[in-house]
């Protein structure tokens, strides 16, 4: 059984409220939404984070940006949103499975935090 967190939710071993899932990707609702949209876009193949997937595989990294981007459409999200890939310690990840989040249904700040 593999100890990532987001591997267990592909393999369906963990529930999770999923919008989406393809031969390639899976999107389902982050369980501490930041937004009244948020979902998490995710390889069904196991990358730790977003520079690895694109070196290794530049064609999943373009679905997954495409599936993020079918998400907000399907989430109604025409007024805008936002799509972030936090990568390594100093941009935050704390799953180290690469991820999509897509936030919307607010207007967002820039800078971040
Ligand atoms: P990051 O900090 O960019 O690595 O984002 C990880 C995200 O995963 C956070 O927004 C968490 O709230 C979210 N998360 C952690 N565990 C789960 C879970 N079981 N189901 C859905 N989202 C989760």
């Amino acid at each position: 059984m593999s100890e990532c967190l987001f591997c267990r939710i592909v393999a369906g071993e963990i529930p999770a409220d999923e919008v989406m899932r393809t031969d390639e990707v899976v999107a389902f609702r982050d369980i501490a939404p930041q937004a009244p949209v948020h979902v998490l876009v995710i390889p069904a193949k196991h990358y730790p984070d977003a520079m690895s997937m694109s070196t290794a595989d530049p064609q999943l990294a373009g679905h997954l940006i495409k599936a993020a981007t079918d998400v907000a459409t399907a989430e109604g999200l025409e007024g805008g949103y936002r799509i972030v890939l936090n990568t390594g310690d100093d941009g935050g990840q704390t799953v180290h499975h690469v991820h999509a989040h897509v936030l919307g249904g607010r207007a967002m700040k820039w800078p971040p935090g």
